[in-house]
């Protein structure tokens, strides 16, 4: 858990009562168990990296591997919540609104990548694209929104 504060960043009180529930739907295995080693954002050169996907969801991979391209969805476990404020340079001086940011400290930790996929191996789909710490849980993956066309029938009166 991050808990380092830099000079004029702003927190929040942040609520006790949780408005959803998630299930994590597996974990993904990465090399970086450091923040100073993990990438900021994932490149499609990256190292292959393992996302694991648990029963029952497994049986929920069918298909998957007519797409090149995927959405990953992941919760960034080790962030802290309730910074409202950022400094990200540590420097005292460009500040940005959370919301402003891709960073990892976020009121609800999701992060997204845009990955390749490399191969699917039984319950596993390895990838390049990925810029999370070893470990990180899984709460979705989709086929990239550019690949995909909709399965169930047009809607009447909607164009696309
Ligand atoms: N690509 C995602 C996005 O844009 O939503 C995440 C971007 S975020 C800037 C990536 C950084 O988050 C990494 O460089 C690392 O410092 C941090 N990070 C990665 N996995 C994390 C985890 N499980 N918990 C907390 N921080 C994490």
């Amino acid at each position: 858990m991050q808990t380092r504060l830099r000079p004029g960043e702003e927190t929040a009180d942040t609520p006790t009562a949780h408005d959803a529930a998630l299930h994590f739907i597996g974990r993904i295995h990465t090399p970086w168990d450091s923040r100073a080693l993990c990438p900021r954002q994932g490149k499609p050169d990256g190292p292959e990296c393992r996302i694991e996907v648990f029963a029952p969801w497994d049986r929920a991979l069918e298909g998957i591997e007519s797409y090149s391209r995927l959405e990953i969805l992941y919760w960034l476990d080790r962030a802290r919540r309730d910074l409202i404020r950022q400094n990200p340079k540590g420097d005292g001086e460009r500040f940005f609104g959370t919301f402003a940011l891709r960073s990892p400290q976020r009121p609800n930790p999701i992060g997204t990548a845009l990955v390749n996929l490399e191969r699917v191996n039984g319950n596993c789909l390895i990838v390049r694209g990925l810029d999370c710490l070893n470990g990180t849980p899984l709460i979705d993956i989709k086929p990239d929104r550019c690949e995909f066309t909709p399965k169930a029938p047009d809607k009447p009166g909607v164009t696309s």
